[in-house]
């Protein structure tokens, strides 16, 4: 299977190129030539994550050179649980924080470095990874490039800026993993980054390379669930399955529509986003403006410009194709924090502000058909947040406390590349 771009000048590529790439060189994004049909009859249990994984990612690597390590990739990827909890029946809550770093960014962290690793071994080539983050992405990336060979890793996060826990999380690491609280706000350390990445001499001297979620190596992993959660809720309510996702720049969105049309059990999907509207908006006005983001309390999807939109503009191309195969509802803070706490009311269960979105939109909803609410994070990752409103401690899951126990070690800098290296 060959990758092409969404904006059509560059050379199609293998699975590896494009993951090397990140960037289609035409500025557009990578994208299958074809989005091959799966015969579920054939389909392991999704009780075997790693094999079913391997089922549905099998296709894209046809005829690349990672073609027979997939299994292993996916089997040393996927090494933790990926339960679905049901609160009753027909409603399940997916829970995608079991990884080390107790949110679903470690499925796409976890498989491109994994798979990143292997090809520099081939190639005898280094990588510097350079990542700007407000929160969730630079630790998911810290953790699954730690102590991975040929790669370098450094992590930009504004200094005072970001939780508590989340800075542990961020200058935990050591070795290859080098992590700079930047003088500034989170756009200052995208500037920087990106300054970086201008500078040519300096990008091909160090290998510079991005592990945003643009990467193909992020976004295909994310495919595997939404086939497991839908197979798990057809065998056991013999129904297709409506699936929620809370989502930001929609990459996991994408991945689950991707799931859809290759033959996953799925009968609808709906977007749950916060106050930044900018989906909502071109559903119902037929007009798509990107803007500046809004922050609110589901802070990992403040996206006013979401990456991934190119994408499913380019699986649904009209506005009736858009609106026939997706629909996207927005929560507001205040609905956040009813949410959750409802949902323990209810359900005596704990919910992060994310998955809150999505918990809101199926309520009100309130579905005949089975439903499947993607849990995104942990609650315990926004403790100062769920827990004055549950009046209730969350408890800490083990594999984020080994990680809060960790010494701290960061450089503080300027905003200025120069200072990186
Ligand atoms: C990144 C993130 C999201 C948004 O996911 P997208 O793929 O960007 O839409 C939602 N919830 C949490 C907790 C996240 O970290």
């Amino acid at each position: 299977m060959k990758f092409i771009s969404t904006r059509g000048s560059s050379p199609d590529v293998w699975v590896s190129e494009a993951i090397i790439n990140g960037l289609a060189p035409d500025g557009g994004l990578y994208i299958p030539q074809v989005l091959p049909h799966l015969d579920m009859k054939h389909a392991p249990s999704y009780k075997d994550y790693p094999q079913l994984a391997h089922f549905v990612l099998s296709p894209f690597f046809e005829g690349d050179v990672l073609e027979d390590e997939l299994l292993d990739i996916c089997k040393e990827a996927f090494n933790f649980p990926i339960p679905l909890h049901f609160h009753n029946k027909n409603e399940a809550v997916l829970e995608l924080f079991h990884g080390p770093t107790a949110a679903f960014k470690d499925f796409g962290a976890r498989f491109l470095a994994i798979t990143m690793e292997r090809l520099l071994k081939k190639s005898d080539k280094k990588l510097t990874i350079l990542v700007a983050t407000s929160g969730d992405t630079g630790g998911a990336v810290a953790a699954a490039f730690h102590k991975r060979e040929n790669i370098c890793v450094k992590v930009l996060f504004p200094k005072g800026r970001v939780s508590a826990r989340q800075e542990k999380q961020l200058t935990c690491y050591k070795d290859n993993i080098t992590s700079f609280a930047v003088d500034g706000s989170f756009d200052d350390c995208q500037k920087v980054v990106k300054e970086a990445f201008m500078d040519k001499e300096l990008s091909s001297k160090e290998g510079l390379t991005s592990a945003n979620s643009i990467n193909l190596g992020r976004l295909l992993p994310q495919m595997v669930y939404a086939f497991s959660s839908s197979l798990e809720m057809k065998d056991k309510c013999h129904e297709d399955a409506t699936v929620i996702i809370p989502s930001g720049n929609v990459g996991n969105s994408c991945a689950s529509l991707y799931a859809k049309e290759m033959g996953a059990p799925i009968k609808s999907i709906i977007l749950s986003v916060n106050s930044n509207t900018t989906i909502v908006d071109y559903i119902n006005s037929g007009f798509y403006e990107g803007r500046a983001s809004i922050s609110t309390l589901a802070n990992a999807m403040d996206v006013g410009d979401p990456s991934n939109m190119e994408r499913i503009f380019y699986l649904y191309p009209t506005h009736e194709s858009f609106m026939r195969n997706l629909s996207a509802v927005s929560v507001s803070d205040d609905e956040i924090i009813e949410s959750i706490s409802d949902v323990y009311k209810n359900h005596h269960y704990i919910v992060c502000p994310h998955t809150a979105t999505g918990e809101k939109v199926r309520k009100d909803l309130s579905l005949i058909e089975p439903t499947i609410v993607y849990a995104t994070a942990h609650a315990a990752k926004f403790e100062t947040i769920v827990e004055p409103i549950i009046n209730q401690i969350v408890e800490i899951p083990s594999s984020l406390s080994a990680l809060l126990e960790k010494e701290q070690h960061y450089t503080s800098i300027k905003p200025d590349y120069h200072l990186l290296f």
